[in-house]
């Protein structure tokens, strides 16, 4: 879990793509700390408005970059003059704003408190389902702070469930560091089991979206998992399983608890069992011993598998972890890759939302995006836009069909029909 500092200049769309890189922050356990001297990481957003902004800006992220282990800058001036802040050698990473919440995460999976309860957001209901982790990640510092997995019965899991659509829920996001391990704590593998109890026994208009499920826990169980998300209308087809490398060596180094070969076995069962899905991943780009082959293999893996959502992160080490101790790779090489990646990402991502468009798809609203649009979701949890909700009379909590008319990288835009 990181201590985060954020600081945001200029316009609203600026502090409401703030909003959206804090809002996935809190999702994945990370806490807002008031000041930068308690923080592990800052978050500078910029504005570049007049030439006196700039100035400022370049001296508020020398002063951050000074203050924390780790600086993240985005906003107008980082992506229209990132260059001015390499010039003036200051130690932060350039990104785009939607690129910072997993920068922060740094390839580890998200925290679970340990006393983690649901909690209600709008119509998003989060639930916890255990907390910890199986496996020893030799980057991962997210480990220290959660120890072993600890799973409740799945019972008192069905009624926070209930409880939770009771109180107004329409998306459950089940969570955990890594729910495939769910109840391998006690000899068994609970995940499917909970998925079915939630659909069969409560009861109202509800979708359940799995979150992080390592390669790993879910490679034993990929076929009852597969087979539940077919079944059950309520559950989104979606996985999201990071595989992190495309390379067994790196993987080995890591310390994984996956081999690429059980992960390609993950994909083909959903693909066998599911008539469209999902796939989200996660990969790490410049790992201390990752070869230019191995970061072929990932890319190779990328343009193969196809995922709809890949997260790209630029290896950063972790105070405590075996792999600050590694020799780092330099950051030319790793922003090459992280380059590299990133575009084939777009390519690979954009053309899942392309191919959505002209298609008629039931979604769920979820949540007020900006400029009275409204974010939905379809069955395989792709996000469609809905611009001048208020005027479609569309609000959070509605199920509705609709066109898809357009699309961005990242997600598409439709109209109610
Ligand atoms: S699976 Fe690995 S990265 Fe995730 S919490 Fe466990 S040790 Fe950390």
């Amino acid at each position: 879990m990181a201590r985060y500092h954020i600081e945001t200049y200029g316009c609203t769309s600026n502090r409401g793509e703030s909003r959206e890189i804090e809002r996935r922050l809190r999702d994945a356990g990370h806490r807002r700390v008031d000041g930068v001297d308690e923080a592990d990481v800052a978050i500078l957003n910029t504005c570049t408005v007049v030439e006196k902004t700039e100035r400022n800006m370049l001296r508020r992220a020398e002063e951050l970059a000074d203050e924390t282990a780790d600086l993240y800058i985005t906003g107008c001036m980082a992506l229209a003059q990132g260059e001015e802040f390499r010039d003036a050698d200051v130690e932060g990473e350039v990104l785009h704003w939607d690129e910072v919440p997993d920068a922060v995460t740094n390839g580890e999976c998200p925290t679970t408190t340990p006393d983690a309860e649901p909690v209600l957001d709008g119509v998003i209901g989060i639930l916890p389902i255990a907390r910890g982790c199986m496996s020893n990640c030799s980057y991962c510092i997210t480990k220290f702070a959660t120890g072993r997995v600890d799973s409740p019965p799945v019972e008192e899991n069905v009624e926070k469930a209930r409880a939770l659509v009771h109180a107004g829920a329409k998306e459950i996001r089940i969570t955990g560091q890594d729910t495939g391990v769910y109840g391998w704590d006690n000899g068994e593998r609970k995940l499917p089991e909970l998925l079915e109890r939630i659909c069969t026994e409560v009861e109202g208009d509800f979708r359940v979206r799995v979150g992080m499920a390592n390669p790993g826990g879910v490679h034993g169980i990929r076929e009852e998992l597969a087979d539940v998300f077919a079944e059950y209308d309520e559950i989104y087809n979606f996985l999201h399983a990071p595989v992190q490398s495309g390379s067994d060596d790196v993987l080995e180094h890591m310390r994984r608890q996956h081999r690429v070969e059980q992960y390609l076995d993950i994909v083909e069962t959903f693909d066998e069992k599911l008539d469209e899905w999902t796939l989200s991943t996660d990969f790490i780009v410049g790992y201390p011993t990752e070869t230019d082959e191995d970061h072929e293999m990932s890319m190779a893996l990328l343009r193969e598998t196809r995922p709809e959502k890949v997260n790209v992160t630029r290896f950063s080490k972790r105070p405590g972890t075996d792999a600050a101790d590694l020799k780092g790779l330099g950051g030319t090489k790793k922003k090459e890759r992280s380059k590299a990646m990133s575009e084939l990402k777009r390519e690979v991502v954009a053309e899942a939302y392309e191919s959505m468009v002209g298609e008629t798809r039931s979604v769920l609203v979820t949540e007020e995006g900006t400029a009275d649009s409204v974010k939905c979701y379809d069955e395989a949890y792709r996000q469609v836009i809905v611009q001048n909700a208020s005027e479609h009379g569309v609000e959070p909590g509605d199920f509705l069909d609709v066109e898809v008319t357009g699309h961005q990288t990242v997600y598409a835009f439709g109209k109610p029909v």
